[in-house]
């Protein structure tokens, strides 16, 4: 649970804060003074993920709390009915997260939604590729009073690896001019490999070359920025496609994960297996199809109801999950409670793993607590997908004939 500081003196107003920010799951800690807030700063040794700031105080005004939490190195977001617009400037200068007008119910859920942005920003990574070292230290500031991760590189060559090594960069910054490969070239090799629906990328133009933000755009940047620009427009830039990239993750998910279990679903399963199966042949690794269901399931929704049937497949699917972990690894719930593993051959030990874990977990729900078994189909003989899912199933229903909560495979039938 992450920690946020809020300085407020009007006591309604945090009051407000505490009760919807605590519903979001932050851990609220309220200080009506600057004093107050040095004390609580002082004695909690625990980090906040920030502090959302009301200037004007009983006994501080200005910027005076903003230099104080600053000392604390938290980030800061100020709340405040001041529009002046100098002394925006000056709190821009000193590194706040935002700015924030007190304009009633909205404002507060503005709050609301940097405050979650900041906390996801803690897994987020940014690639800078610029070749001023100013520019880059400027961009690291920046990105990381938001709290994101950052890698800076002076070079497209540089970029093009990171990119290449890690697949966790949601965001890439990418000046214009740069020795050995421009901005725009960067951009068009990037595109390559790396889809407008995973990898957000801002090219920075400099103003003097007229058609440089088009030429971002055409060769497949999201957006772009020109130099020299506001903290506060690069901030606005930076969430809006780093949110992006979160909601199109989120609708991906939906669409290829089944709701209840968070597996794949059948669909995902079928749309990624040949490439799964050629980087298997690629790497020539041997492996196995299993087929998996659930014994006697329809009792225990007949005894427990469908929520207790519910409840037995997410814990099944849960040590699915964790045994069948490797990155190569491909689970599937198939429908109802059917589920489709495709792993590497000498992961095979894994499968007994997984028949005496579902045996051994006792499932508590309400007063009950529920157990199950599984049975399992094997297929190892390399073939077309089909006829190895097809093996699998024959398999599957030779463990049920031969009376359930075992693995039949081609060479072991009983
Ligand atoms: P067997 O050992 O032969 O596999 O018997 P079984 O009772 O497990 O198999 P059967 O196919 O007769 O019953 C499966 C039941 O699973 C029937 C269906 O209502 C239930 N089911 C399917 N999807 C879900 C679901 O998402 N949640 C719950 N609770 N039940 C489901
Ligand atoms: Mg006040
Ligand atoms: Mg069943």
């Amino acid at each position: 649970m992450s920690k946020v500081l809020v300085v407020e003196d009007s006591r309604s107003l945090s009051a407000i804060m505490k009760s919807r920010l605590s519903e979001e799951g932050f851990d609220v800690t309220v200080a009506g003074t600057l004093k107050d807030a040095i004390s609580v700063l002082d004695s909690k040794r625990t980090t906040f993920l920030a502090a959302v700031l009301d200037l004007t105080l009983p006994d501080a005004s200005g910027t005076e709390i903003v230099t104080a939490v600053r000392q604390y190195s938290v980030p800061s977001l100020v709340f405040t009915r001041d529009f002046d617009s100098a002394l925006q400037n000056t709190l821009w200068k000193m590194g706040i997260v935002d700015y924030v007008f007190k304009e009633g119910r909205h404002s507060i859920e503005y709050i609301v939604r940097m405050l979650n942005r900041l906390e996801l920003n803690t897994k987020t990574s940014v690639l800078v590729a610029d070749d001023s070292r100013s520019m880059r230290n400027h961009f690291e500031s920046l990105l990381q009073t938001h709290r994101y991760k950052t890698i800076l590189v002076e070079n497209g060559q540089m970029a093009l690896e990171v990119l290449k090594s890690r697949s966790d960069i949601s965001l890439l910054i990418t000046d214009y001019n740069m020795p050995g490969m421009n901005g725009v070239e960067l951009i068009r090799n990037a595109r390559q490999y790396h889809s407008p629906d995973r990898l957000a990328i801002i090219g920075i133009s400099d103003t003097r070359l007229a058609n440089l933000s088009s030429q971002f755009i055409k060769h497949g940047a999201n957006d772009f920025l020109s130099k020299p620009f506001l903290t506060e427009e690069f901030y606005c830039r930076v969430t809006q496609n780093i949110e992006l990239i979160d909601k199109i993750e989120k609708i991906r998910n939906l669409s290829q994960r089944d709701f209840l279990t968070g597996l794949y679903n059948r669909r995902f399963f079928f749309g990624i297996i040949d490439e799964l199966l050629l980087g298997f042949q690629k790497d020539e690794t041997k492996f196995f199809v299993a087929m998996m269901d659930i014994d006697f399931f329809k009792k225990v929704n007949d005894t427990y109801g469908h929520d207790g049937g519910d409840e037995v497949l997410r814990t099944v699917s849960d040590i699915l999950k964790n045994i069948f972990d490797a990155p190569c690894d491909l689970v599937a719930r198939f429908g109802g409670e059917e589920f489709c593993v495709i792993s590497a051959e000498k992961r095979f030990d894994r499968l007994e793993i997984l028949r005496s874990s579902v045996e051994g977990a006792a499932v508590q729900f309400k007063d009950d607590t529920i157990r199950c078994t599984i049975s399992i189909g094997v297929s190892d003989t390399p073939g077309p997908i089909g006829t190895m899912l097809a093996e699998a199933d024959e398999h599957l229903y030779q463990a049920k004939n031969h009376g359930r909560n075992r693995i039949c495979t081609s060479v072991s039938p009983t």
